[in-house]
């Protein structure tokens, strides 16, 4: 049986362990291809014209898998530890999927509350029916799971930039080569939230409190943490997404607090690479002025 995996969204987080877990219950996996303008294009036909690029993005990988598999497997996020949700359009991703395929292609789509054992384990079973294969498969599968426990070195006198934004933008040469490019080409090194460990980016201070969106937890915590170690704070936002631009004007107020040079980047399909490249370099001499400048005390 072949079953599709859209490389988008929660795919850069849970790729690796899907792909292992469906190998494992005997499917053939066949993963879309790097997200690149045809396929976002393919995508934009299917959603609406007001929801994020991400989503669009996935659309475009769910259009590109069909026809090519028997089934396709797209968890469903709700909620992760200490009931943190997933934001309303990730949520709804699924159903936006049946309706693009309208029961052409099955959907398998284990409901993430809390745990992502069980949900697993009854989505193995629909697809290979024998218990124990799915919990080999499960325990296998879990090897692969991220696992980042170690805080990074910050040495003294070392170029650095935070760069905040979701797994799924970043990871995304697509969306986040223009920017990657240009902070490395200037001899930046990049940090984000994705090498920080999990007792930072699930830290319940201060604000992070209130925030009651599992990823946008993560940022905001992640921007906490790096404020103070890099010479600027570049934040990409996508377009249409409610949850950033509300945690992103936090982050913009507490850095001109801390007078910490500070760059949102609105994406869409429409952001060109010129345009962010422009910005980008204007944000970096802001970042250039900062490191030299002495800091505060
Ligand atoms: S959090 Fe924002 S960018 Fe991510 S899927 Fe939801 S609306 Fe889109």
């Amino acid at each position: 049986m072949k079953v599709g995996i859209p490389r988008a969204l929660l795919y850069y987080r849970y790729g690796r362990f899907w792909e292992k877990f469906l190998t494992g219950l005997g499917a053939e996996v066949v993963v879309s291809r790097r997200t690149d303008k045809v396929l976002l294009q393919n995508g934009l036909g299917h959603v609406s014209s007001e929801v994020c690029l991400p989503i669009k993005i996935m659309a475009g990988h769910l259009e590109e898998l069909a026809g090519q598999v028997d089934a396709i497997f797209l968890p469903r996020l709700l909620w992760l530890e200490d009931k943190l949700y997933a934001c309303p359009k990730m949520i709804g991703i699924v159903d936006i999927a049946r309706m693009m395929f309208d029961g052409r292609v099955p959907i398998v789509a284990p409901k993430i509350q809390g745990s992502l054992w069980l949900p697993h384990f009854r989505a193995g079973m629909e697809l290979c029916h024998d218990p124990v294969r799915v919990v080999r498969a499960l325990a296998r599968a879990g090897r692969f799971l991220p696992v980042h426990d170690r805080v990074p070195d910050f040495p003294a006198g070392e170029k650095r930039v935070a760069l905040i934004g979701h797994f799924y933008n970043l990871e995304d040469d697509f969306i986040s080569r223009p920017m990657v490019d240009t902070f490395t080409e200037h001899g930046y090194r990049i940090c984000t939230k994705d090498e920080l460990p999990g007792s930072v980016l699930r830290s319940r201070q201060g604000f992070a409190r209130k925030i009651r969106w599992v990823y946008e937890r993560e940022l905001y915590n992640a921007f906490r943490f790096l404020v103070d170690k890099v010479s600027g704070v570049c934040v990409i936002v996508s377009m249409g997404c409610g949850p950033d631009s509300l945690v992103a004007e936090f982050m913009r107020e507490e850095a001109q607090q801390q007078d910490v040079p500070f760059l949102q980047l609105v994406i869409d399909e429409h952001s060109g690479t010129a345009g962010i490249v422009t910005r980008v370099e204007a944000f970096l001499e802001l970042a250039e002025r900062r490191r030299a400048a002495p800091r505060a005390a």
